[in-house]
């Protein structure tokens, strides 16, 4: 059968009727893929499984929670969305008003967005807002604003972004036929680890999985409130995607955590990027850096035993690696090899390297 967007596909476990107008680019049903080299190097026996939401439609998974938020935004008579973001969820309201046929206000921190992010943002037409402020200064100002503007929040304060996002926990129980022992997930404003253990619980109650898994939350360490257990004011890190300081689903992503036994923890910029050239160099796939994090965090605690051995591990790659193309370059030491155009040059330059 044609697949059409995660809300057509899960229609009777969101809340749309059949008179509700989809807006779909396709999202969901993004690849699982098993790591083949990085667990042999760690010399553990783990299974370590890549859900790769970098595939979806804007390349991230704010998608599934769009097309869901922007549904309702529409069916609801709303004309106009805004967000504050980091980046991804600006790419994806843009995408998505577009689509509607709405309008899209992005409110980014001026400077801190990746390239890509601010390219799609922008080719799709949506009103750029750059303040001189973090995310939290902009999450701030949208939630006070859309109380003066017509104009409809799409940021994971809105609960229909969580429902779309719970699918991707719904896809990993139906591909591998149970739920993993552990899933790691960077953590920004910690929607979509909430929005997982919400997917993972419904299906456990309903006997679809005998088992949820324990939910790891990993977070960059200049930016890592859940870890430090209060808010941070000035968060840092290369991973732009989860400069986070104020997290927006604070009781949520801990009812995670405690429910299911799993833990908050934080890595440094280095680890962040080593994980993310690893994945590249060993197993053929980019992420951008606040991807990484999820997979830097797995390693870390499988090389020192707090992940049992034997464990069945789903690492959520949130966002892709083209996102952000100005770090990925900056992280390489390759050398260029200049030429003239001739044979003998290019076979010099074989044969020096092989
Ligand atoms: C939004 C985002 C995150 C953080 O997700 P939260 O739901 O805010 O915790 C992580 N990685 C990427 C690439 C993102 O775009």
């Amino acid at each position: 059968m044609r697949y059409t967007g995660l809300i057509e596909h899960y229609k009777d476990r969101l809340p749309v009727s059949d008179d509700t107008k989809i807006i779909s680019l396709g999202e969901g049903n993004t690849p699982l893929i098993r790591l083949q080299n990085i667990p042999k190097e760690l010399g553990k026996n783990v299974d370590i499984y890549i859900k790769y939401e970098g595939l979806n439609p804007t390349g991230s998974f704010k998608d599934r929670g769009m097309t869901l938020a922007v549904t309702k935004a529409v069916e609801s008579g709303s004309k106009a969305i805004i967000c504050a973001s980091t980046g991804n969820t600006s790419a994806s309201a843009a995408a998505y008003a577009a689509r509607a046929g709405i309008k899209a206000f992005v409110l980014i921190p001026e400077g801190k967005i990746a390239l890509g992010k601010l390219a799609q943002a922008m080719i799709h037409g949506a009103v750029i807002i750059q303040i001189k402020g973090n995310f939290d200064d902009g999450m701030r100002l949208v939630k006070e604003v859309a109380e003066h503007a017509p104009v409809s929040i799409v940021n994971s304060i809105n609960p229909f972004r969580l429902q779309g996002q719970k699918t991707a926990a719904f896809e990993i129980i139906e591909e591998l036929g149970y739920a993993p022992d552990y899933h790691c997930l960077p953590v920004g404003n910690a929607g979509n680890i909430s929005a997982h253990w919400m997917g993972y619980t419904e299906y456990h109650k309903e006997g679809k999985a005998n088992n949820t898994p324990k939910m790891l939350g990993y977070q960059a360490l200049g930016s890592a409130p859940f870890v430090k257990g209060a808010m941070i004011n000035n968060p840092e890190t290369i991973a732009t995607a989860i400069r986070i300081g104020h997290p927006q689903n604070w009781d949520l992503a801990h009812k995670a955590e405690k429910e299911s036994g799993g833990w908050f923890d934080a890595l440094t910029d280095e680890e962040i990027l080593s994980a993310q050239k690893l994945l590249t160099e060993k197993e053929g796939i980019f992420c951008e850096p606040a991807s990484a994090t999820s997979l830097a965090g797995a390693m870390r605690d499988i090389k020192n035993g707090k992940i049992a051995n034997d464990s069945k591990i789903v690492c959520t790659l949130t966002g892709h690696g083209l996102k952000d193309p100005d770090t990925a370059i900056s992280q390489c030491t390759n050398q260029m090899i200049n030429i003239n155009p001739v044979m003998i040059e290019v076979k010099d330059a074989i044969l020096n390297n092989i």
